[in-house]
């Protein structure tokens, strides 16, 4: 079946989410539930792409390079674009409501940087490709008449695009901003716990007069499901995810047949450094939200934070005040400042390492458990904002991706212990540094070895910078011209004169 009105819109009491291939809405054989996570409602039957959809999904693209779309100039792509942003914020409540029904944050958390983000990555992305200067050289030769290169940049061709839950539209806007921008065609495979608005932004590309088969959605699981139809395609030219850093393996293995590029964008386990010498309130303020927004589901995020000997104590006092502050409830109440984690499955992982610190003799500071909800909202998948001081960073609890709000507070007494413990840890994505000493804070920025640091701020992101993780935290760079290194092919054209 296939259609090119989105069936979500439909009023049955549960709704479907279907494919989005080739400009229309295709449903699948199989179908799998999405539940809230705010009560484990089931609020949609999504389509479970086969084989045989990512196939068609892929093909679809391929056809589309070599249709209209690979015809258009840079600027009529880039007026395209526009197009899309501006869909988006027309849209901006429809989007808004599929992210939080899928999702269960705040309605104010969205409002403010998912869907805002998720328009803004097309226009960011346009005006790089519109305003990239090219490369040019001359050179000299035997007969002295000289020769000149230049440099042109082509498109892969079919991006593969595999996204995380966590920030659904805004990831996945992340890497189909530039895929497009750079004259690609994509496959997304949203996270099965996010199936929504990757679906709706299919109305919205074909509203803007994006051609069909450019933009396409497939829905399903990693293994032996959509994931991995579509990483282990031959006609994907290069794969781009967000995820774990063990699926990010598992893709990378999948693109070795064929030699296909792929960006990682993988797990963390970030640091934050807090001298003594910090604007206290900004500290606090600020790693309260690297620990605990977004329910603690947010990549860049703290979970463990290290604290000049003379603060510990007063810094301690200030976050746990600060976490019992937070407000679990309905997305749209003004007063909920914490949502839920994203599934059942997620908080038993998460409220493992909730025991597991407490079986290593972790004082728990403020949390551990789960919240007392009312009765509307007692299956969903709440947790408390957790504190621990104790432990040291030989536990798993120092060392491990958690992935919820959680963070794990440490001594530390000179400069150069406090980059040592932070460098020592598998990931490398992203560290806030807090300090009113000019000096040490670039001295720690330059020596820690992380994709992303922060001085004084989390979170800040101007979209022409790079983004990524270093060592097991990433591959790749992607962001403004960064992003074009991995979404286009450099040509280079060498003419004899
Ligand atoms: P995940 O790795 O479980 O899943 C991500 C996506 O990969 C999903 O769409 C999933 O279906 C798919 N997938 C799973 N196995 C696959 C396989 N074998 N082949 C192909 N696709 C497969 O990650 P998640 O739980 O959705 O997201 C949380 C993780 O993402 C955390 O580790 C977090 O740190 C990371 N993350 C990183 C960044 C970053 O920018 N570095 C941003 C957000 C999230």
């Amino acid at each position: 079946m296939s259609t090119t009105n989105n069936p979500a819109d439909t009023h049955a009491s549960v709704r479907q989410i279907h494919h989005f291939i080739d400009g229309q809405y295709r449903a699948s054989e199989r179908w799998f539930d999405k539940r809230s996570p705010i009560n484990h409602a089931l609020i949609a039957q999504v389509a479970q792409a086969s084989r045989a959809d990512v196939d068609a999904a892929v093909r679809a693209a391929r056809a589309a390079l070599s249709g209209p779309w690979g015809q258009l100039s840079v600027a009529q792509r880039v007026d395209l674009l526009y197009a899309v942003a501006d869909g988006i914020n027309r849209r901006f409540d429809d989007f808004l409501q599929a992210e939080v029904a899928d999702t269960g944050k705040p309605m104010s958390l969205a409002r403010h940087i998912d869907i805002p983000r998720g328009a803004a990555n097309f226009k960011i992305f346009a005006d790089v490709v519109k305003n990239v200067p090219g490369e040019y050289f001359e050179m000299t030769t035997p007969d002295g008449a000289g020769a000149i290169n230049y440099a042109m940049r082509r498109p892969v061709g079919v991006v593969g695009v595999v996204c995380p839950w966590n920030l659904p539209l805004l990831l996945m806007t992340w890497k189909v901003g530039p895929a497009l921008a750079c004259g690609n065609t994509v496959v997304v495979k949203p996270s099965e716990e996010t199936p929504q608005t990757a679906a709706l932004l299919g109305e919205v590309m074909n509203a803007a007069g994006i051609p069909r088969g450019v933009y396409n959605v497939v829905h399903g699981f990693g293994p032996d499901s959509a994931g991995e139809f579509l990483t282990t395609h031959a006609g994907v030219n290069a794969i781009t995810f967000t995820g774990e850093t063990r699926t990010g393996a598992a893709i990378m293995k999948a693109a070795a047949d064929g030699a296909r590029p792929v960006s990682l964008e993988m797990g963390g386990k970030n640091a934050a450094i807090v001298f003594a010498d910090c604007d206290f309130d900004a500290a606090i303020e600020g790693t309260l939200r690297s620990c605990f927004v977004n329910c603690g589901q947010v990549c860049l995020g703290t979970e463990r934070v290290y604290v000049e000997r003379p603060l510990f104590e007063r810094f301690v006092a200030a976050l746990k005040e600060g976490a019992e502050r937070l407000r679990p409830g309905h997305p749209e109440a003004a007063d909920t400042s914490i949502g839920p984690l994203i599934s059942q499955e997620h908080r038993n992982k998460v409220l493992a390492y909730y025991r597991k610190a407490a079986e290593l003799g972790a004082t728990v500071v403020t949390g551990g458990g789960v919240p007392q909800m009312p009765d509307d909202l007692r299956n969903g998948a709440w947790i408390q904002p957790t504190i621990w001081i104790g432990l040291g960073d030989d536990s798993p609890i120092a060392r491990e991706e958690i992935f919820g709000p959680c963070t794990l507070i440490m001594p530390f007494d000179t400069e150069a212990e406090a980059i040592a413990r932070t460098n020592d840890n598998l990931y490398g994505l992203s560290t806030a540094i807090w300090t009113n000493n000019l000096a040490r804070a670039h001295r720690v920025a330059a020596a820690i070895e992380v994709g992303i640091a922060w001085v004084n701020s989390w979170f800040l992101r101007d979209l022409r910078t790079a983004f990524g993780g270093a060592k097991q935290s990433g591959i790749g760079r992607e962001g403004g011209v960064h992003s074009l290194e991995f979404y286009t092919e450099l040509k280079n054209v060498c003419v004899k004169l």
